[in-house]
């Protein structure tokens, strides 16, 4: 498939983070030409980018895709009250059926507010696997262990069926699969290993939650004596290629530990304040260290929303206010996390983040003709503290045009919105 975009203002994310007024041309899932001279091409489709803004899909780190239908189910509670009143509840009724219908749902969101690639951590994985590859999202997909019975499975069978997960999706185009073991306070140190031994026979990438909270860190210490960054250390997870998502409660000794063994992170700062974790990833002191780092949403049930725009803007207004000074993590370096980091942290730098030549068709394109988004003095300002998930109007993903000018290509909008009423209603009923 071939798609040419003709006069748009293109942010290419390159190393000197070139902008330019022209064209683009993809063909066969990758990005051919990036100009500003006017290119004379054929294409299956042609869109014109007047009063658009092109620029590398977003890539969301941390997401529970299904909680989707947990939406507002739950606000302004203790995360202790949260999960036993409201989530465990819930997450016990789940079945394949309303996983994939929570999977569209979350999917459609990301579509219609410039996600193009998503690291997810759930039970039913499968199915979401499923589910994502037939919509065309990008997926990096967490089969999650942890050390009770999920919906799906019994937890003695769960090692046994991530290995099975793995191997049907290792060569997959557009889903990579991932092993999640949650996180150190729900799985004991066999669980660990086991999710390790997987990981390095397949070569694929850990995913799990760490330092998320105080109480957190403090049970860990209580049950193994070591903090959990320590607790994976010593069981040999923390490792190049694992992605730990939070990290709000970590120490310096911690950040030197991470940078030695090539760990990346995921900020998920909306979440973070809305469960009122009170810790500060720190951003900046992991960015000196040359950890990479992403930014995810976490479930919408915790945020409550999939909208990277958003989470890009929280990311710049916390670590400001809480450090007193403005001149931290100025817009370039949120962009540059929510595209280039995100694609560092899934080892993906040579494919995905920017838009060059060679490199994956996953770009999206902002409506600019806004009475928010005007006067435009510099786009990588509106990006962060002015533009909207809703301002996208195109998204593409793997060269396949998923979103064209608002209208859905690859999901019956309707058909999921109904869906997901009914199947959340009969959940939290
Ligand atoms: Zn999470």
């Amino acid at each position: 498939m071939s798609i040419l975009i003709k006069n748009s203002t293109i942010l290419t994310q390159n190393d000197s983070r070139r902008q330019i007024h022209g064209d683009l041309y993809i063909d066969d899932h990758v990005i051919v030409e990036c100009s500003e001279k006017p290119l004379a091409l054929e294409a299956e489709y042609k869109i014109d980018g007047t009063n658009r803004l092109v620029l590398p899909g977003l890539i969301n780190t941390h997401t529970h895709i299904p909680m989707t239908l947990f939406r507002g189910y739950g606000d302004d509670m203790l995360l202790g009250d949260w999960l036993a009143q409201r989530i465990w509840h819930v997450e016990a009724k789940l079945d394949k059926k309303a996983v994939e219908i929570g999977t569209e749902l979350g999917l459609l969101e990301m579509i219609s507010s410039g996600t193009t690639s998503y690291l997810d951590m759930y039970f039913f994985e499968e199915a979401i696997a499923k589910v994502t590859e037939r919509v065309g999202m990008r997926g990096f997909l967490g089969f999650a262990l942890i050390d009770f019975d999920t919906p799906e499975y019994k937890a003695e069978e769960l090692i046994q069926q991530c290995e099975q997960f793995v191997r049907r999706w290792k060569n997959n185009a557009l889903i990579s699969p991932l092993i999640a073991p949650h996180s150190t306070y729900s799985c004991k140190p066999e669980t660990l290993q086991n999710a390790l031994e997987v990981a390095t026979k397949y070569h694929v990438p850990l995913h799990t939650h760490c330092s998320e909270t105080r109480d957190e860190v403090y049970d860990v210490e209580k049950k193994y004596g070591v903090r959990p960054v320590e607790q994976l250390k010593k069981h040999g997870l923390l490792q190049k290629n694992t992605i730990l998502a939070h990290c709000g409660w970590i120490t310096k000794n911690e950040i030197l530990d991470m940078k030695n063994a090539g760990v990346s992170v995921s900020h998920c700062p909306v979440s973070n304040m809305k469960i009122a974790t009170g810790g500060f990833t720190p951003v900046p002191e992991l960015l000196d260290a040359h950890v990479p780092v992403g930014l995810g949403t976490d479930g919408a049930a915790s945020n409550n929303t999939l909208d990277m725009f958003e989470t890009m803007k929280f990311c710049a207004l916390v670590h400001k206010n809480h450090r007193w000074d403005p001149t931290v993590l100025p817009a370039q370096t949120v962009v540059d996390l929510a595209t280039l980091g995100g694609a560092a942290c899934l080892d993906m730098k040579n494919t995905l983040g920017s838009l060059e030549e060679g490199k994956a068709a996953d770009l999206i394109m902002i409506d600019l003709k806004k009475p928010h988004l005007t006067p435009l003095h510099d786009p990588v300002s509106h990006l962060v503290y002015a533009v909207r998930g809703t301002d996208v109007c195109t998204t593409i993903v793997n060269g396949t045009p998923l979103m064209l000018e608002k209208e859905y290509l690859t999901i019956d909008v309707e058909k999921t919105l109904e869906q997901s009423k009914k199947i959340a209603s009969e959940l939290t009923s």
